[in-house]
C-alpha cells in the first residue's frame, strides 16, 4: 500500500494547507478536475524559503518581493487574484505559524478553476498556499562540491511566445522537459540556451560565471526568469566589492570560466562543477561561489545587520 503519511519526491505532509482564505487540513486540499489550470496551465506560482535564524527566531526570506511577483505574474496573464498582496503576506505568516515550522519552503500557488471550459473561458481563481520541509534542492554534496551540468536540447521559450517574466504554471514544461532529459542522461541539472544561443538559464535558477575575476550573469532582456536570488547575489557580490556584468555569454564562455554556479529560492547558490563533461575551473567550488553561498545564508540567517530588510520575522 502507498505510504500516506508523506507524498514523493520525499516531502512530508504538513499539518495545514491554506485553500483560498481558509487553513484546512493537508488532505483536504483538494481541487475539482474541471479546473482549467490542469488543463492547460493557466495558473502561477512561487516559492519562498523560510529560515530559522541564528538568535533561534525564524524568518522568510524576500517575502514581500516574492509576493510582488506573484502579483505580477497573475497581471501579465490577466488572471485575478481574490487577495492582495498584504493579505498573501498574511496568509503566508499564518500558515507557517499554524504548521509550527521554523524552516523550510513556501509554495502559493494560483490558477483557474473550474466552471466553463475551452481555452478562452475565465473561471473564478483559486489560490492556495502549501509549505513543508526541503532540504537542498539539488543535494548537499552538490552545494558543497558543486554539480554535473548538461547543456539541454530543449531551447529557453522566445519571449515572443511565452510570458518568461512570469512564474506561470504552464510555462514549467519546458523546465521539466530539460530537467527530465539531464536527469536521464545521469547529470544533475540542465542549462537551457535563448533561441540565439546565448546562455538563458537552468530550469529552476539563474546562472553566473567568474572569469578573470569578474562575475557574469545574463542580462533581463534574455528570457530568464527575474530571479530574487539572482538579485540578493548581485547585490552581495558587488557589497563584497565584485564587478558584476549582467551580459550575454555561450556555453563556451562556461566551459573557459574560473567558476560557474546556479542560484534560486530552491538551490539556494549550488556551484557547478563540471559542464558538459568538461570540468569548470579547478572542477569544485570555486572561491567566489563559496564566498556568495557564505555571505547568502549569513542574510538568510539574520546574521547580517545590513540585509535586514529581506527578513520578515515569523
Ligand atoms: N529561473 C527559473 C525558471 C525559476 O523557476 C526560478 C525559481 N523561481 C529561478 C530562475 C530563480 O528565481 P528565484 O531566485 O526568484 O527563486
Amino acid at each position: 500500500m502507498a505510504d500516506t503519511s508523506s507524498t514523493s519526491q520525499g516531502v512530508k505532509k504538513t499539518d495545514k494547507i491554506w485553500l483560498d482564505g481558509k487553513l484546512v487540513p493537508w488532505d483536504d486540499a483538494r481541487v475539482h478536475v474541471m479546473s482549467l489550470g490542469l488543463h492547460y496551465g493557466v495558473g502561477i506560482f512561487e516559492g519562498i524559503r523560510f529560515y530559522q535564524c541564528s538568535d533561534g527566531r525564524s524568518a522568510v526570506f524576500r517575502l514581500r518581493e516574492h509576493i510582488k511577483r506573484f502579483a505580477a505574474s497573475a497581471h501579465i496573464l490577466l488572471m485575478e487574484l481574490p487577495y492582495s498582496e498584504e493579505q498573501l503576506v498574511e496568509s503566508c505568516l499564518s500558515l507557517v505559524r499554524a504548521n509550527k515550522m521554523d524552516q523550510g519552503y513556501l509554495r502559493p500557488l494560483a490558477f483557474m478553476g473550474d466552471g466553463a471550459m475551452g481555452l478562452g473561458a475565465i473561471n473564478p481563481v483559486r489560490v492556495g498556499i502549501m509549505a513543508w520541509d526541503w532540504g537542498s534542492y539539488l543535494g548537499e554534496e552538490g552545494m558543497q562540491q558543486g554539480i554535473r551540468a548538461k547543456v539541454s536540447s530543449f531551447t529557453r521559450m522566445g519571449v515572443n511566445s511565452q510570458l518568461l517574466r512570469g512564474k506561470i504554471t504552464g510555462q514549467y514544461v519546458n523546465s521539466v522537459l530539460a530537467k527530465r532529459e539531464a536527469k536521464l542522461a545521469g547529470y544533475d541539472e540542465a542549462i537551457l540556451l535563448d533561441t540565439h544561443g546565448w546562455v538563458a538559464e537552468a530550469t529552476g535558477e539563474n546562472v553566473f560565471i567568474v572569469r578573470e575575476g569578474e562575475v557574469y550573469t545574463p542580462p533581463l532582456s534574455s528570457p530568464i526568469l527575474e530571479g530574487i536570488t539572482r538579485a540578493t547575489l548581485i547585490k552581495l557580490m558587488k557589497d563584497m566589492g565584485l564587478k558584476v556584468r549582467e551580459e550575454a555569454f555561450t556555453r563556451d564562455s562556461c566551459y573557459l570560466a574560473d567558476e560557474m554556479f546556479l542560484c534560486g529560492t530552491a538551490a539556494e547558490v549550488t556551484p557547478v562543477r563540471e559542464l558538459d563533461n568538461r570540468k569548470v575551473g579547478s572542477g569544485s567550488a570555486g572561491p567566489v561561489a563559496k564566498g556568495v553561498q557564505k555571505a547568502f545564508f549569513k542574510a538568510a540567517r539574520g546574521e547580517d545587520p545590513r540585509y535586514r530588510e529581506w527578513l520578515t520575522y515569523l
